[in-house]
């Protein structure tokens, strides 16, 4: 939009004053980011209301993506790039002494998801906006986000993550759009005068879901789609005092927190109770909104797509069946072709573990209309499958089994296409967690390897580095990332190279003041900056990192006239609270750091900051200051991976195993320009079927291996008894469930070959523009038109390739 210097300031200055009754010298950042959060929507108002109503003209198919999950981060600096003010805004704040970076460092990070997954989902509701694709957002509006995190003697603490102990300025509440949820009580199905069934209900217990949208602005294209996220309130009643203290209590706690504590029962039943709340609510309104607009179901698969992000929202399945066999009286058939042609689901995790399901007993008593479809569901499968594929295979593959609702299977049995989100991960799928169902049916498996937005994660985290780009081949790319190819015609070019060092170090220098002021550390910026960030699990291997760190730790202490590159390790994780041995090693971490950073003999040469409180603004002042990308999974264990994709198109090499994108971003950027080691996924499975790992086997095997462990345990980390003790024997008594000593060697090898590499920084920079030219196939634009075209069909602006 068009803007002018003198109108914003003019504008800025009246709603300053209309919001607080003062002038600017008497405003706090925050409230200058709420002036300027209520300007950018007045700025965008009717895009917003445009968008929808031309949705509706056109009785567009809309898609919408449920998702337990949303990390959209601050949407200040992203907002004003997609409407085209970020040059104005910033230029005239400036002008009326204002410092953009401050205001905008005042807006909470929503922490609406724990990583990868809701990461995803942001970004795909901002491509599809981009896309001008008819994407809605559907979620939860939790009261607290995930946590905050610090640490207290290296010790993780967990603080509420009070994110709208402000408000929300980009949210609107929609009382108008409420609807109930029912849980629990008692349901039967009443004969009527026609001979129909009718749903009866007693006891229930009823929940008002309010939806609150936040609008999502599409890159300069006038496009506003909308994220919608339920709160559960208390239904209106004649007199509030109807509810007790403890019914008020039940309906606050589910959308009050992220992730609730399911290490009890009750804690599992309220995960369920929320995953049921916003399937429901957002059904209800979906099909509410299509009913006003249409005679009949009929036409519902042609106009509306739901895409189910995880097995959390699986129960849109059965809800959808009760919407239209209870309130529209659809034939079970009917009602059936339309839900499955309708949904679509995509699969994170082959980890067995992490395959949702719940028991029949708790699932029956808070949903017992919702049982009596799954039931059904299970039942006409096992009648229809059991004469083709025998009885086997469908009582492994049924929604009901074992006394559990199993909803990964209820989620393939009720969608029309199922993705697994990388090439290696998709084929997992079919050959070991889905395979059963693969072999009844195969047609719906497909993939979707998983996409980063560029805006987010280059240009608004990277300007340096864009501007830069720009100078090299013009500013398509923020259009058509896929054209930051073309900047492979300057791999040799010597001055660029250059160029490209310059702007890493002054991203290295940002970041380096924030850990200076944040951990009291000083990190030299000519030094490797050696980046692991994502959450901790066992299987993502921080601890092989760690092993690094202490190698080199020993041989600085041991030949201390050697010279090798200074490094600087980063880290930012987040352990969930009930995880104990993530736990664990967050505190080795912190050990090791103390430990290396105040050593005169290490100096400046090695350093560990482990960056409390990771998240998506952390994540964009980290990942341009980054050299090496660890990417260090236990091959087959992570799905894809998206901040290896984000490191990459800062230009980080990746320090990778082959598993899930990783081995797209290898062949992408070309296997000579990352670092690559370790067992593959076939060799792990190798391991599982001959169950022939014997860790001890490598501990023995390798003195310097064996040095490193008994570091853990034999006080040369102060601080770290129990959980040094606890770290070793998972390794050694436990046999070393992830492979990391495994992986040790080759991952040692690979990070001495950087040490040298990096010393030669043209060849450095070379393998760094690489990345960074290869990276625009990761592009979620790209990722999102393939989701449009194989699985929703529907239209979206054309890109190019
Ligand atoms: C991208 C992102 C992730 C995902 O990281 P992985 O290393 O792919 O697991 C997690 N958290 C945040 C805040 C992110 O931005």
């Amino acid at each position: 939009m068009k803007l002018t210097l003198a109108q914003f300031k003019r504008d800025f200055l009246a709603e300053i004053k209309t919001l607080y009754a003062t002038d600017l010298s008497d405003t706090s950042s925050l409230g200058q980011f709420i002036a300027l959060g209520h300007l950018v929507r007045r700025y965008n108002g009717s895009h917003w209301q445009d968008t929808a109503e031309r949705y509706r003209k056109h009785d567009q198919k809309q898609v919408y993506y449920f998702s337990i999950e949303f990390l959209p981060g601050r949407l200040l600096s992203s907002n004003l790039l997609n409407l085209g003010l970020l040059d104005t805004v910033r230029q005239g704040l400036s002008e009326l002494g204002l410092d953009f970076k401050t205001i905008s460092a005042a807006e909470p990070d929503p922490g609406l998801g724990n990583g990868g997954l809701g990461r995803l989902a942001a970004c795909y509701m901002d491509s599809m906006a981009s896309l001008g694709i008819a994407g809605n957002g559907n979620g939860i509006r939790y009261r607290y986000g995930l946590f905050k995190q610090v640490f207290m003697d290296g010790y993780q603490v967990e603080l509420p993550d009070d994110w709208l102990r402000n408000g929300n300025v980009w949210e609107v509440r929609r009382e108008n759009k409420a609807c109930l949820v029912r849980f629990g009580g008692n349901v039967w199905m009443a004969p009527q005068p026609d001979g129909s069934l009718k749903a009866m209900y007693e006891h229930t217990d009823d929940v008002l879901a309010v939806p609150y949208d936040i609008g999502m602005i599409g890159y300069q294209n006038d496009v506003t789609n909308t994220l919608r996220l339920w709160s559960a309130e208390l239904p209106p009643s004649a007199d509030n005092s109807y509810y007790s203290q403890a019914q008020r209590d039940r309906i606050d706690d589910i959308t009050k927190v992220l992730y609730p504590d399911d290490s009890n029962s009750e804690g599992q039943a309220l995960r369920l109770r929320q995953e049921y709340f916003f399937s429901s609510a957002g059904v209800q309104s979906i099909l509410r909104h299509f009913g006003l607009r249409h005679q009949g179901m009929k036409e519902l698969a042609k106009k509306v797509a739901i895409h189910i992000n995880d097995t959390h929202p699986t129960l849109v399945i059965p809800e959808m069946m009760r919407i239209l066999l209870d309130d529209h009286h659809c034939s079970w058939e009917v009602a059936w072709e339309l839900t499955t042609k309708v949904m679509s689901y995509t699969n994170h995790t082959i980890m067995q573990e992490a395959l949702e399901t719940w028991p029949i007993d708790m699932f029956k008593g808070l949903l017992p209309r919702i049982y009596q479809i799954v039931v059904e569901i299970d039942r006409r499968y096992r009648a229809a499958k059991t004469p083709v594929f025998g009885e086997d295979l469908v009582n492994r593959t049924a929604p009901l089994g074992n006394g559990q609702v199993r909803m990964a299977f209820l989620a393939v049995i009720g969608s029309h296409s199922v993705n697994g989100v990388a090439p290696l991960h998709t084929e997992l799928l079919k050959a070991d967690v889905l395979r059963d169902l693969y072999q009844v049916y195969p047609e719906r498996f497909n993939n979707k390897t998983n996409g980063i937005t560029m805006r987010r994660w280059v240009q608004l985290a990277n300007e340096p580095l864009s501007t830069l780009i720009d100078s090299k081949i013009g500013p398509t790319w923020r259009q058509q990332p896929n054209q930051l190819k073309t900047l492979a015609a300057y791999q040799n070019d010597a001055k660029f190279l250059k160029q490209l060092t310059a702007v890493k170090t002054e991203n290295k220098v940002a970041l380096a003041a924030y850990i200076k002021s944040e951990l009291g550390i000083d990190v030299r910026t000519d030094a490797i900056f050696d980046v692991q960030i994502k959450r901790l699990h066992a299987y993502k291997r921080q601890l092989l990192h760690v092993f690094e760190i202490i190698r080199e730790y020993l041989a600085i202490k041991d030949h201390p006239e050697t010279v090798e590159p200074a490094r600087v390790h980063v880290f930012g994780a987040k352990a969930a609270p009930s995880y104990h041995y993530a736990k664990s090693i967050i505190k080795l971490i912190n050990a090791l750091a103390d430990l290396v950073n105040h050593d005169p003999k290490v100096g400046d040469r090695l350093k560990v900051a482990f960056i409390p409180n990771y998240g998506v603004s952390l994540g964009e002042l980290i990942i341009p200051a980054a050299d090496v990308s660890e990417q260090i999974s236990t091959a087959s264990k992570e799905a894809s991976g998206t901040s290896n994709m984000k490191l990459m198109a800062n230009g980080a090499v990746s320090l990778a195993t082959l598993d899930g994108a990783n081995i797209d971003i290898i062949e992408a950027a070309g296997e000579g320009n990352e670092y690559s080691f370790g067992l593959t996924a076939k060799a792990v499975y190798g391991y599982y079927e001959r169950g022939d790992y014997h860790a001890a086997d490598f501990y023995n095997a390798d003195p310097e291996l064996k040095r490193i462990l008994e570091t853990l345990v034999d006080g040369t980390i102060p601080g770290i008894s129990t959980e040094g003790r606890e770290i070793y024997d998972s390794l050694l008594r436990y046999n070393d469930e992830y492979f990391v000593l495994a992986d040790y060697e080759s991952y040692v090898q690979q990070q001495q070959q950087i040490s040298e590499d990096f010393q030669d920084q043209q060849l450095w920079q070379h393998k760094a523009l690489a990345n960074i030219a290869a990276a625009g196939i990761f592009s979620a634009d790209l990722a999102v038109a393939r989701y449009s075209e194989d699985i929703w069909q529907v239209p979206h602006a054309k890109l190019l390739n």
